[in-house]
Protein backbone atom coordinates (compact mmCIF):
# COMPACT_ATOMS: atom_id res chain seq x y z
CA UNK A 1 0.00 0.00 0.00
CA UNK A 2 1.32 3.55 -0.98
CA UNK A 3 -0.30 6.36 0.72
CA UNK A 4 -4.31 6.04 0.22
CA UNK A 5 -4.20 3.40 -2.41
CA UNK A 6 -3.07 -0.35 -3.35
CA UNK A 7 0.28 -0.69 -5.48
CA UNK A 8 0.02 -0.43 -9.03
CA UNK A 9 0.76 -4.42 -8.87
CA UNK A 10 -2.22 -5.37 -6.75
CA UNK A 11 -4.25 -2.58 -9.19
CA UNK A 12 -2.93 -4.39 -12.25
CA UNK A 13 -3.82 -7.87 -10.13
CA UNK A 14 -7.29 -6.55 -9.85
CA UNK A 15 -7.45 -5.22 -13.60
CA UNK A 16 -6.68 -9.01 -14.81
CA UNK A 17 -8.54 -10.87 -12.34
CA UNK A 18 -11.88 -8.99 -13.30
CA UNK A 19 -10.96 -9.20 -17.08
CA UNK A 20 -10.81 -13.20 -16.29
CA UNK A 21 -13.82 -13.36 -14.57
CA UNK A 22 -16.10 -10.90 -17.09
CA UNK A 23 -15.32 -13.82 -19.34
CA UNK A 24 -17.41 -16.13 -16.85
CA UNK A 25 -19.94 -13.29 -15.29
CA UNK A 26 -22.91 -13.83 -13.00
CA UNK A 27 -25.38 -15.89 -15.81
CA UNK A 28 -22.40 -18.29 -15.88
CA UNK A 29 -22.33 -18.80 -12.17
CA UNK A 30 -26.27 -18.52 -11.59
CA UNK A 31 -27.03 -21.03 -14.41
CA UNK A 32 -24.13 -23.65 -13.14
CA UNK A 33 -25.69 -23.37 -9.68
CA UNK A 34 -29.54 -23.67 -10.70
CA UNK A 35 -28.07 -26.70 -13.27
CA UNK A 36 -26.90 -28.29 -9.82
CA UNK A 37 -23.03 -27.93 -11.83
CA UNK A 38 -19.86 -26.59 -10.21
CA UNK A 39 -17.89 -23.62 -10.92
CA UNK A 40 -14.51 -25.90 -11.50
CA UNK A 41 -13.48 -24.82 -15.15
CA UNK A 42 -13.72 -20.90 -12.87
CA UNK A 43 -11.57 -22.40 -10.17
CA UNK A 44 -8.95 -24.10 -12.25
CA UNK A 45 -8.47 -20.69 -14.68
CA UNK A 46 -7.65 -19.26 -11.43
CA UNK A 47 -5.46 -21.43 -10.54
CA UNK A 48 -4.03 -21.71 -13.67
CA UNK A 49 -2.90 -18.31 -13.45
CA UNK A 50 -1.70 -18.53 -10.57
CA UNK A 51 -4.12 -16.46 -8.20
CA UNK A 52 -5.63 -19.51 -6.19
CA UNK A 53 -2.22 -19.53 -4.20
CA UNK A 54 -1.00 -16.20 -4.95
CA UNK A 55 -0.70 -15.84 -1.25
CA UNK A 56 1.12 -18.84 -0.32
CA UNK A 57 5.22 -19.07 -0.25
CA UNK A 58 6.68 -19.18 -3.86
CA UNK A 59 9.01 -22.90 -2.80
CA UNK A 60 5.50 -24.76 -2.01
CA UNK A 61 3.60 -23.76 -5.51
CA UNK A 62 2.33 -19.94 -4.63
CA UNK A 63 3.09 -16.88 -6.07
CA UNK A 64 4.67 -15.51 -2.84
CA UNK A 65 1.75 -12.85 -2.16
CA UNK A 66 0.15 -11.71 0.95
CA UNK A 67 -3.52 -12.04 2.09
CA UNK A 68 -4.25 -8.25 0.77
CA UNK A 69 -3.45 -10.37 -2.93
CA UNK A 70 -6.08 -13.15 -2.66
CA UNK A 71 -8.25 -10.84 -0.95
CA UNK A 72 -8.45 -8.56 -4.22
CA UNK A 73 -8.62 -12.06 -6.08
CA UNK A 74 -11.66 -13.25 -4.38
CA UNK A 75 -13.14 -9.33 -4.61
CA UNK A 76 -12.79 -9.05 -8.17
CA UNK A 77 -14.34 -12.46 -8.73
CA UNK A 78 -17.13 -11.54 -6.14
CA UNK A 79 -17.65 -7.98 -8.57
CA UNK A 80 -17.89 -9.80 -11.63
CA UNK A 81 -20.86 -12.03 -10.48
CA UNK A 82 -18.63 -14.96 -9.55
CA UNK A 83 -18.02 -15.65 -5.76
CA UNK A 84 -16.18 -18.10 -5.19
CA UNK A 85 -16.61 -18.86 -1.37
CA UNK A 86 -13.85 -21.73 -1.31
CA UNK A 87 -10.72 -19.52 -1.70
CA UNK A 88 -11.93 -18.00 2.12
CA UNK A 89 -11.52 -21.95 2.78
CA UNK A 90 -8.99 -23.51 0.77
CA UNK A 91 -5.96 -21.07 0.17
CA UNK A 92 -6.54 -18.31 3.13
CA UNK A 93 -7.68 -20.52 6.10
CA UNK A 94 -6.49 -23.90 5.28
CA UNK A 95 -3.04 -22.55 3.33
CA UNK A 96 -2.12 -19.82 6.17
CA UNK A 97 -2.29 -22.15 8.66
CA UNK A 98 -0.71 -25.11 7.01
CA UNK A 99 2.00 -22.45 6.17
CA UNK A 100 2.57 -21.63 9.02
CA UNK A 101 2.50 -24.15 11.13
CA UNK A 102 2.74 -27.52 9.17
CA UNK A 103 6.27 -29.44 9.29
CA UNK A 104 8.17 -29.33 6.39
CA UNK A 105 6.60 -32.37 4.86
CA UNK A 106 3.22 -31.21 5.43
CA UNK A 107 3.50 -28.14 3.26
CA UNK A 108 5.08 -30.01 0.68
CA UNK A 109 1.99 -32.83 0.79
CA UNK A 110 -0.60 -30.36 0.64
CA UNK A 111 0.10 -26.80 -0.26
CA UNK A 112 1.04 -27.40 -4.09
CA UNK A 113 -2.19 -29.00 -4.30
CA UNK A 114 -4.03 -26.14 -2.45
CA UNK A 115 -2.35 -23.72 -5.30
CA UNK A 116 -2.74 -25.45 -8.63
CA UNK A 117 -6.92 -26.59 -7.45
CA UNK A 118 -6.53 -30.44 -7.57
CA UNK A 119 -6.10 -30.38 -3.74
CA UNK A 120 -8.74 -27.76 -2.18
CA UNK A 121 -9.09 -28.38 1.66
CA UNK A 122 -12.40 -27.63 3.15
CA UNK A 123 -12.57 -26.28 6.88
CA UNK A 124 -14.82 -27.43 9.62
CA UNK A 125 -15.24 -26.18 12.88
CA UNK A 126 -18.99 -25.23 13.41
CA UNK A 127 -21.53 -28.39 14.70
CA UNK A 128 -24.87 -28.47 15.66
CA UNK A 129 -24.63 -28.17 19.22
CA UNK A 130 -21.65 -25.81 19.59
CA UNK A 131 -22.73 -23.16 17.18
CA UNK A 132 -21.00 -19.98 17.90
CA UNK A 133 -19.25 -21.49 20.61
CA UNK A 134 -17.23 -23.51 19.48
CA UNK A 135 -15.35 -23.93 23.07
CA UNK A 136 -18.02 -26.07 23.31
CA UNK A 137 -17.24 -28.38 20.49
CA UNK A 138 -17.83 -32.15 20.78
CA UNK A 139 -15.71 -33.80 18.26
CA UNK A 140 -13.73 -35.66 19.76
CA UNK A 141 -9.76 -36.99 19.00
CA UNK A 142 -8.45 -40.11 20.99
CA UNK A 143 -4.74 -41.30 20.22
CA UNK A 144 -4.69 -44.52 19.28
CA UNK A 145 -0.92 -45.78 19.50
CA UNK A 146 0.62 -43.41 16.97
CA UNK A 147 -2.23 -42.08 15.09
CA UNK A 148 -5.57 -40.79 16.42
CA UNK A 149 -9.20 -41.83 15.65
CA UNK A 150 -11.75 -38.69 15.16
CA UNK A 151 -15.46 -38.97 16.29
CA UNK A 152 -17.87 -35.96 15.63
CA UNK A 153 -20.38 -34.05 13.93
CA UNK A 154 -19.88 -31.21 11.97
CA UNK A 155 -22.69 -28.68 10.10
CA UNK A 156 -22.31 -26.37 7.17
CA UNK A 157 -19.05 -26.67 5.99
CA UNK A 158 -18.71 -25.62 2.66
CA UNK A 159 -17.45 -27.35 -0.47
CA UNK A 160 -16.82 -30.84 0.58
CA UNK A 161 -18.03 -32.49 -2.19
CA UNK A 162 -14.98 -30.30 -4.04
CA UNK A 163 -12.23 -31.06 -1.67
CA UNK A 164 -9.57 -33.99 -1.23
CA UNK A 165 -9.23 -33.24 2.16
CA UNK A 166 -10.98 -31.43 5.05
CA UNK A 167 -8.88 -29.13 7.51
CA UNK A 168 -10.67 -30.53 11.24
CA UNK A 169 -11.14 -28.93 14.35
CA UNK A 170 -11.49 -31.40 17.44
CA UNK A 171 -10.90 -31.26 21.01
CA UNK A 172 -8.54 -33.53 23.13
CA UNK A 173 -7.79 -34.21 26.48
CA UNK A 174 -4.34 -33.97 27.92
CA UNK A 175 -3.40 -37.49 29.47
CA UNK A 176 -1.71 -36.19 32.37
CA UNK A 177 -4.11 -33.21 33.29
CA UNK A 178 -7.28 -34.23 31.87
CA UNK A 179 -7.25 -30.44 30.01
CA UNK A 180 -9.52 -30.23 26.93
CA UNK A 181 -7.16 -28.91 24.07
CA UNK A 182 -8.35 -27.82 20.23
CA UNK A 183 -6.55 -30.25 17.72
CA UNK A 184 -6.39 -29.54 13.92
CA UNK A 185 -5.94 -32.52 11.60
CA UNK A 186 -6.38 -33.02 7.33
CA UNK A 187 -8.59 -35.17 6.65
CA UNK A 188 -9.11 -37.18 3.39
CA UNK A 189 -12.67 -37.01 2.31
CA UNK A 190 -12.10 -40.17 1.54
CA UNK A 191 -10.72 -41.57 4.39
CA UNK A 192 -13.03 -44.48 5.79
CA UNK A 193 -15.60 -43.14 8.42
CA UNK A 194 -16.25 -39.84 6.96
CA UNK A 195 -19.69 -38.89 5.43
CA UNK A 196 -21.33 -35.78 4.22
CA UNK A 197 -24.64 -34.96 3.44
CA UNK A 198 -25.72 -31.77 1.47
CA UNK A 199 -27.62 -29.44 3.55
CA UNK A 200 -30.23 -27.54 1.02
CA UNK A 201 -29.81 -23.81 0.95
CA UNK A 202 -31.34 -21.21 -0.52
CA UNK A 203 -28.33 -19.53 -1.79
CA UNK A 204 -27.84 -19.58 -5.34
CA UNK A 205 -24.16 -21.41 -5.90
CA UNK A 206 -22.32 -23.88 -7.69
CA UNK A 207 -20.46 -24.08 -3.59
CA UNK A 208 -22.25 -26.35 -1.23
CA UNK A 209 -22.69 -26.41 2.37
CA UNK A 210 -22.74 -30.25 4.29
CA UNK A 211 -23.47 -31.87 7.13
CA UNK A 212 -20.24 -34.11 7.93
CA UNK A 213 -20.67 -37.31 10.26
CA UNK A 214 -16.87 -38.93 11.63
CA UNK A 215 -17.39 -42.28 13.02
CA UNK A 216 -14.07 -43.70 14.20
CA UNK A 217 -11.79 -41.97 11.31
CA UNK A 218 -8.81 -43.06 11.47
CA UNK A 219 -5.48 -40.46 10.86
CA UNK A 220 -2.06 -40.96 10.96
CA UNK A 221 0.31 -38.90 13.52
CA UNK A 222 1.40 -36.76 10.69
CA UNK A 223 -2.41 -35.86 9.90
CA UNK A 224 -1.63 -33.53 12.57
CA UNK A 225 -1.14 -30.04 12.31
CA UNK A 226 0.88 -28.22 14.99
CA UNK A 227 1.48 -29.60 18.20
CA UNK A 228 -0.93 -30.84 20.38
CA UNK A 229 1.94 -30.84 23.81
CA UNK A 230 1.63 -27.71 23.72
CA UNK A 231 0.04 -26.04 26.92
CA UNK A 232 -2.84 -24.62 23.96
CA UNK A 233 -2.84 -26.93 21.73
CA UNK A 234 -3.87 -26.14 18.12
CA UNK A 235 -5.53 -22.43 19.27
CA UNK A 236 -2.54 -20.57 18.34
CA UNK A 237 -2.80 -22.43 14.48
CA UNK A 238 -6.83 -21.86 14.92
CA UNK A 239 -6.26 -18.24 15.54
CA UNK A 240 -3.89 -17.85 12.38
CA UNK A 241 -6.70 -18.70 10.30
CA UNK A 242 -8.90 -16.07 11.49
CA UNK A 243 -7.33 -12.94 10.32
CA UNK A 244 -6.99 -14.18 6.70
CA UNK A 245 -10.67 -15.77 7.11
CA UNK A 246 -12.31 -12.44 8.32
CA UNK A 247 -10.19 -10.24 5.36
CA UNK A 248 -11.21 -12.31 3.14
CA UNK A 249 -14.98 -12.39 4.20
CA UNK A 250 -14.97 -8.93 3.66
CA UNK A 251 -13.51 -9.23 0.21
CA UNK A 252 -16.73 -11.42 -0.63
CA UNK A 253 -18.85 -9.09 0.54
CA UNK A 254 -17.66 -5.70 -0.94
CA UNK A 255 -17.54 -7.76 -4.45
CA UNK A 256 -20.74 -8.98 -3.77
CA UNK A 257 -21.95 -5.20 -2.62
CA UNK A 258 -19.89 -4.10 -6.64
CA UNK A 259 -21.30 -6.43 -8.26
CA UNK A 260 -25.22 -5.37 -7.05
CA UNK A 261 -24.03 -1.40 -7.21
CA UNK A 262 -22.57 -1.51 -10.73
CA UNK A 263 -26.13 -3.58 -11.76
CA UNK A 264 -28.73 -0.66 -10.17
CA UNK A 265 -26.76 2.00 -11.76
CA UNK A 266 -26.41 0.70 -15.48
CA UNK A 267 -30.60 -0.24 -14.69
CA UNK A 268 -31.15 3.00 -13.08
CA UNK A 269 -29.66 4.45 -15.90
CA UNK A 270 -31.66 3.00 -18.60
CA UNK A 271 -35.51 2.05 -17.34
CA UNK A 272 -37.67 5.32 -17.79
CA UNK A 273 -40.76 4.99 -16.60
CA UNK A 274 -42.09 8.80 -16.11
CA UNK A 275 -39.89 11.32 -18.37
CA UNK A 276 -36.41 10.57 -18.02
CA UNK A 277 -34.57 7.39 -16.39
CA UNK A 278 -35.59 6.15 -12.63
CA UNK A 279 -32.08 7.19 -11.79
CA UNK A 280 -33.08 10.89 -12.17
CA UNK A 281 -35.10 10.22 -9.19
CA UNK A 282 -33.50 10.97 -5.88
CA UNK A 283 -35.10 8.30 -4.02
CA UNK A 284 -33.22 5.82 -6.44
CA UNK A 285 -29.99 7.55 -6.63
CA UNK A 286 -29.42 8.57 -3.21
CA UNK A 287 -29.89 5.39 -1.16
CA UNK A 288 -27.06 3.55 -4.57
CA UNK A 289 -24.83 6.81 -3.77
CA UNK A 290 -24.95 6.49 0.12
CA UNK A 291 -24.43 2.36 -0.63
CA UNK A 292 -21.51 3.26 -3.00
CA UNK A 293 -20.05 5.08 0.07
CA UNK A 294 -20.31 2.43 2.58
CA UNK A 295 -18.75 0.15 0.46
CA UNK A 296 -15.60 2.42 -0.56
CA UNK A 297 -15.34 2.60 3.15
CA UNK A 298 -15.68 -1.15 4.23
CA UNK A 299 -13.12 -1.70 1.15
CA UNK A 300 -10.48 1.13 2.47
CA UNK A 301 -10.93 -0.80 5.99
CA UNK A 302 -10.20 -4.38 4.69
CA UNK A 303 -7.08 -3.13 2.96
CA UNK A 304 -5.79 -1.70 6.23
CA UNK A 305 -6.43 -5.22 7.44
CA UNK A 306 -4.62 -6.96 4.90
CA UNK A 307 -1.62 -4.23 4.71
CA UNK A 308 -1.33 -4.97 8.94
CA UNK A 309 -1.87 -8.54 8.54
CA UNK A 310 0.73 -9.03 5.70
CA UNK A 311 3.76 -6.77 7.78
CA UNK A 312 3.05 -8.76 10.48
CA UNK A 313 0.47 -6.90 12.87
CA UNK A 314 -1.80 -9.73 14.27
CA UNK A 315 -3.31 -7.58 16.90
CA UNK A 316 -3.46 -4.76 14.55
CA UNK A 317 -4.74 -6.72 12.17
CA UNK A 318 -7.42 -8.25 14.71
CA UNK A 319 -9.34 -5.38 15.36
CA UNK A 320 -9.17 -4.09 11.76
CA UNK A 321 -10.01 -7.80 9.97
CA UNK A 322 -13.24 -7.78 12.44
CA UNK A 323 -14.25 -4.44 11.69
CA UNK A 324 -13.85 -4.90 7.96
CA UNK A 325 -15.66 -7.33 8.11
CA UNK A 326 -18.66 -6.35 10.16
CA UNK A 327 -18.74 -3.13 7.76
CA UNK A 328 -18.39 -5.03 4.11
CA UNK A 329 -21.15 -7.28 5.69
CA UNK A 330 -23.65 -4.47 6.65
CA UNK A 331 -23.01 -2.65 3.44
CA UNK A 332 -23.51 -5.69 1.34
CA UNK A 333 -26.86 -6.25 2.51
CA UNK A 334 -28.21 -2.89 2.34
CA UNK A 335 -26.57 -2.53 -1.75
CA UNK A 336 -27.95 -5.67 -2.53
CA UNK A 337 -31.86 -4.82 -1.38
CA UNK A 338 -31.30 -1.29 -2.76
CA UNK A 339 -30.06 -2.81 -6.26
CA UNK A 340 -33.18 -5.21 -5.88
CA UNK A 341 -35.40 -2.39 -5.23
CA UNK A 342 -33.86 -0.38 -8.09
CA UNK A 343 -35.03 -3.03 -10.62
CA UNK A 344 -38.66 -3.31 -9.36
CA UNK A 345 -40.10 -6.65 -10.10
CA UNK A 346 -37.08 -7.45 -12.24
CA UNK A 347 -35.70 -7.56 -9.31
CA UNK A 348 -37.32 -10.80 -7.80
CA UNK A 349 -36.76 -12.60 -11.39
CA UNK A 350 -33.99 -15.34 -12.38
CA UNK A 351 -33.64 -13.45 -15.66
CA UNK A 352 -32.22 -10.53 -13.80
CA UNK A 353 -30.16 -12.49 -10.84
CA UNK A 354 -30.52 -9.57 -8.13
CA UNK A 355 -32.62 -11.82 -5.91
CA UNK A 356 -29.59 -14.07 -5.81
CA UNK A 357 -27.26 -11.22 -4.41
CA UNK A 358 -29.61 -11.01 -1.59
CA UNK A 359 -28.94 -14.31 0.32
CA UNK A 360 -25.61 -14.10 -0.21
CA UNK A 361 -24.73 -10.93 1.05
CA UNK A 362 -27.01 -11.89 3.90
CA UNK A 363 -25.04 -15.07 4.52
CA UNK A 364 -22.21 -12.37 4.91
CA UNK A 365 -23.82 -11.18 8.31
CA UNK A 366 -23.46 -14.89 9.79
CA UNK A 367 -20.44 -16.60 8.29
CA UNK A 368 -17.95 -17.48 8.92
CA UNK A 369 -17.95 -15.09 12.51
CA UNK A 370 -21.68 -13.48 12.73
CA UNK A 371 -21.77 -9.53 13.39
CA UNK A 372 -23.04 -10.17 16.78
CA UNK A 373 -19.54 -11.71 17.67
CA UNK A 374 -17.68 -9.25 15.75
CA UNK A 375 -19.84 -6.32 18.01
CA UNK A 376 -18.60 -8.61 21.58
CA UNK A 377 -15.39 -8.51 20.29
CA UNK A 378 -15.04 -4.60 19.57
CA UNK A 379 -16.60 -4.02 23.07
CA UNK A 380 -14.52 -5.85 24.24
CA UNK A 381 -11.35 -5.36 22.94
CA UNK A 382 -11.83 -1.64 21.55
CA UNK A 383 -13.93 0.16 23.70
CA UNK A 384 -12.60 -2.47 27.07
CA UNK A 385 -16.36 -3.44 27.73
CA UNK A 386 -16.65 -6.40 30.03
CA UNK A 387 -17.12 -9.64 28.64
CA UNK A 388 -20.44 -10.40 27.68
CA UNK A 389 -20.65 -14.39 27.26
C1 LIG B 1 -23.08 -20.15 3.74
C2 LIG B 1 -22.39 -20.66 4.96
C3 LIG B 1 -21.15 -21.29 4.83
C4 LIG B 1 -20.49 -21.78 5.96
N1 LIG B 1 -19.31 -22.46 5.79
C5 LIG B 1 -18.69 -22.99 6.88
C6 LIG B 1 -17.48 -23.77 6.72
O1 LIG B 1 -16.98 -23.96 5.60
N2 LIG B 1 -16.91 -24.31 7.83
C7 LIG B 1 -17.43 -24.13 9.09
O2 LIG B 1 -16.87 -24.64 10.04
N3 LIG B 1 -18.60 -23.41 9.26
C8 LIG B 1 -19.22 -22.84 8.19
N4 LIG B 1 -20.39 -22.12 8.36
C9 LIG B 1 -20.97 -21.98 9.70
C10 LIG B 1 -20.89 -20.57 10.27
O3 LIG B 1 -19.58 -20.26 10.65
C11 LIG B 1 -21.92 -20.50 11.41
O4 LIG B 1 -23.20 -20.59 10.83
C12 LIG B 1 -21.79 -19.28 12.25
O5 LIG B 1 -20.56 -19.28 12.95
C13 LIG B 1 -22.95 -19.14 13.25
O6 LIG B 1 -23.16 -20.32 13.95
P1 LIG B 1 -24.63 -20.95 14.05
O7 LIG B 1 -25.18 -21.03 12.67
O8 LIG B 1 -24.57 -22.22 14.82
O9 LIG B 1 -25.48 -19.91 14.85
P2 LIG B 1 -25.73 -19.85 16.47
O10 LIG B 1 -24.44 -20.02 17.20
O11 LIG B 1 -26.84 -20.76 16.80
O12 LIG B 1 -26.20 -18.34 16.63
C14 LIG B 1 -27.50 -17.91 16.30
C15 LIG B 1 -27.58 -16.41 16.51
O13 LIG B 1 -27.31 -16.09 17.90
C16 LIG B 1 -26.29 -15.12 17.98
N5 LIG B 1 -25.47 -15.32 19.16
C17 LIG B 1 -24.96 -16.48 19.65
N6 LIG B 1 -24.21 -16.25 20.73
C18 LIG B 1 -24.22 -14.93 20.95
C19 LIG B 1 -23.64 -14.05 21.92
N7 LIG B 1 -22.84 -14.51 22.88
N8 LIG B 1 -23.87 -12.74 21.83
C20 LIG B 1 -24.67 -12.24 20.84
N9 LIG B 1 -25.27 -13.01 19.90
C21 LIG B 1 -25.05 -14.32 19.96
C22 LIG B 1 -25.46 -15.32 16.71
O14 LIG B 1 -24.74 -14.15 16.37
C23 LIG B 1 -26.54 -15.65 15.68
O15 LIG B 1 -27.11 -14.47 15.18
C24 LIG B 1 -21.07 -21.62 7.24
C25 LIG B 1 -22.31 -20.98 7.36
C26 LIG B 1 -22.98 -20.50 6.26
C27 LIG B 1 -24.30 -19.83 6.41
Amino acid sequence: MTGYSESEERQALRREVAKLAATYGREWFTEKARAGEKSTDLWMEVARNGYLGINIPEEYGGGGGGIGDIAAVCEELAAQGCPLLLMVVSPAICGTIIARYGTEEQKRRWLPGICDGTGTMAFAITEPDAGTNTHNISTHAHRDGHGWVLNGRKIYISGVDEAENVLVVARTEDAGTGRVRPVLFVVPTDAEGFEYRPIPMEIVSPELQFQVFLDDVRLPADALVGDPDTPDGGLVQLFAGLNPERIMAASFSTGLARCALDRAAAYAKERTVFQAPIGTHQAIAHPLAQSKIEVELARLMTQKAAALYDAGDDAGAGEAANMAKYAAAEAACDAADRAVQTHGGNGITQEYGMAGLLVATRAGRIAPVSREMILNYVAMHSLGLPKSY
